[in-house]
């Protein structure tokens, strides 16, 4: 939409609406979009359960894995570069509470964490604080076996806060910023809607949502016959 007629009130409410639909129409038929059009184009909104896993420094790698070591891919997840490994590992929480073939996600970053559900906090013993990844100051900690050694991680384990992973674009198409927070509205058996889904731009990323098990269950995730992202 690139005009709009004046007649010196400005546009009446029925001509507001009928711009706003002409808009609507267009972005809607702008998905998949021919490269030619100059508003951002709608990306397919896809939505994935990430199961309980660990980010691992190269430094830990080697510890757990002996020197030398390296991720190696299992099956590559839907954002470019990043993949489920082959590696796994086996965590104890207080009072010897284990959670065993936990896997790892790589490729290696910069510290160690560990996110999981509310689930398996229960099981391991722990108080998961829901936190953004990265964000581990004050987090509990857990021991780390590997089949070369074990770590005594002394913080980390978090249950990651529900995202949006959005490229620049997508942000633009839905008007939102790094850090805002959106609702996601899932239909079918169990229609839910999840709010505070904090949204992380990166124009490394392609736009993805990520729930943990708990939430994917609750909504039954894999039946869904529509998700939604709503500002
Ligand atoms: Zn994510």
């Amino acid at each position: 939409m690139s005009t709009m007629v004046h007649d010196g009130r400005g546009p009446d409410r029925a001509t507001v609406e009928r711009l706003v639909r002409q808009v609507l129409r267009e972005r809607l038929g702008s998905a998949g979009g021919d490269g030619r059009t100059a508003k951002p184009p709608r990306s397919k909104l896809v939505v994935n359960i990430s199961a309980r896993h660990m980010h691992v420094s190269p430094e830990h790698l080697e510890v757990l894995f002996g020197p030398g070591a390296k991720l190696t891919v299992l099956k590559p997840l839907y954002q470019d570069g990043h993949f489920a490994s082959e590696q796994t590992v086996t965590i104890i929480g207080p009072r010897h509470r284990t959670i065993s073939n936990l896997r790892i996600l790589g490729p290696c970053r910069p510290a160690s964490q560990i996110e999981l559900a509310f689930t398996d906090g229960i099981a391991m013993g722990l108080d998961l604080p829901v936190r953004l990844s990265g964000d581990v100051k004050d987090t509990p900690g857990c021991l780390v076996l590997g089949p070369k050694g074990y770590i005594e991680l002394k913080e980390g384990v978090i249950r990651a806060q529900r995202h949006v992973h959005m490229h620049p674009h997508d942000a633009a198409y839905y008007g939102v910023g790094n850090g805002d927070m959106m609702k996601l509205r899932v239909e079918g058996r169990c229609a839910t809607t999840f709010e505070d889904i904090i949204v992380r731009v990166d124009p490394k990323v392609k736009l993805e949502v990520h729930l943990d098990t708990d939430e994917g269950n609750a909504c039954d995730l894999p039946g869904a016959s529509r998700v939604e992202l709503i500002r």
